[in-house]
């Protein structure tokens, strides 16, 4: 069996590491916040050319921590993408704000700057692009755009955890980045966390309060905030797992390059890594009109896969309240019925990426 993902054996290589973390947490009586994640927070901002990071407790919150702190107000507007984890859209509803979408590019799976001027209003305060699978939405337009109209720029990197653009590191280019440290991302928790970074130290400072109920001292409540803590044995864990994070990047990368030779002279369609400088390969996604028979076929050889995503949010039922239909954003949703999500983590072998892809080709050669 292939699995998709595989956790338990990145735990079990570095087992004594971890086990000292937790220990030390264990004794050191300091269980939420406190010194690890202090430390981790100045050791992830740095990783990500940021100057602050806040550690909170998911990727969720993170994002309504951000965009309460850029002063978004019942009625505000704020521009994404459908083709997201439903979280972005969620955290938008929390602050109170209104999703609006724009369709993201055929080439780069991520927000298409050219149609974002089109939905601007003026509610409109923010434009909240979404790093999908680990690479950097085209972010020179987008933040050109928000300066020609005065809007913040908040990036969803919840699954970009080191990736680049133009040399930049994703959550340093917007006014704050978000991040996810959900156990499946490529920095992840053994539970939940998330953080925010910024180069700004007053928004730093209001996301460190709003996180903590408001207070920047005890029991003296300035904002309304709420408890989105980080706790310590996630700091403690996460400070563990960034040191390695560059080596698993490096081995994500190095899978991904062997998917993409295997894949060349098929009519399989492959991520597009050309426009962004460092893709971190969070999700490894090809499109093909076979998905459904291919998924199937794979799953016959114990090859496990996953869809990134099966709907895109504007279509969820939960959402139907937005105003969306069917056709709105014809490249998102073509993307929902073509996108597979392929085994890839950093301790997967050269070897099972190999009987992955030729899984693949002999079963796209039986249905085409
Ligand atoms: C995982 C994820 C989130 C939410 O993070 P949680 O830590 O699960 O709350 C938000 N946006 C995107 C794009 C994600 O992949």
């Amino acid at each position: 069996m292939i699995p998709y993902l595989d956790l338990k054996t990145q735990y079990q290589s570095m087992k004594p590491e971890f086990d000292a973390a937790v220990t030390s947490v264990l004794e050191s009586g300091q269980y939420v916040l406190g010194k690890e994640v202090g430390s981790f927070e100045e050791e992830f901002a740095s990783y990500c050319q940021s100057r602050h990071a806040i550690g909170v407790n998911t990727g969720t919150s993170a994002l309504h921590l951000a965009l309460l702190a850029v002063g978004i107000q019942p009625g505000d507007e704020v521009i994404t993408v459908p083709n997201t984890f439903v979280a972005t859209v969620a955290a938008i509803l929390y602050a109170g704000a209104k999703p609006v979408f724009v369709d993201v590019h055929p080439n780069t799976l991520n927000m298409d700057p050219s149609l974002i001027e089109k939905a601007i209003t003026k509610r409109t305060k923010v434009i909240l692009p979404v790093h999908l699978y680990g690479q950097c939405a085209d972010m020179d337009p987008i933040l050109e755009i928000a300066q020609k109209h005065y809007l913040k720029v908040i990036e969803d990197a919840a699954q970009a955890h080191g990736a680049e653009y133009k040399g930049r590191r994703a959550g340093s280019m917007g006014v704050m980045g978000c991040f996810s440290f959900y156990p499946g991302k490529n920095l992840g928790a053994f539970g939940e966390g998330g953080a925010v970074t910024t180069q700004d130290p007053a928004l730093a400072k209001t996301v460190k309060m709003l996180r903590d109920w408001g207070a920047e001292k005890k029991y003296h409540h300035d904002l309304k905030g709420f408890n989105y803590r980080m706790d310590a044995f996630q700091g403690a864990i996460l400070r563990v797992k960034l040191r390695r994070l560059e080596n698993w990047t490096e081995s994500r990368r190095s899978l991904a390059k062997q998917y993409d030779a295997e894949f060349q002279d098929s009519e399989i369609r492959i991520p597009n890594a050309s426009y962004s400088h460092r893709h971190v390969y969070h999700v490894y996604a090809i499109q093909t009109p076979k998905r459904d028979e291919l998924i199937q076929f794979l799953s016959q050889q114990e090859i496990q896969t996953n869809i990134h995503y099966p709907i895109p949010v504007h279509l969820q039922k939960a959402y139907s309240d937005l105003g969306y239909h069917s056709g709105d954003f014809p490249v998102a949703e073509s993307l929902c019925q073509n996108v597979l999500s392929l085994p890839l983590f950093p301790e997967l072998k050269p070897a099972q990426v190999a009987t992955v892809a030729e899984a693949v080709r002999k079963g796209l050669a039986k249905f085409s």
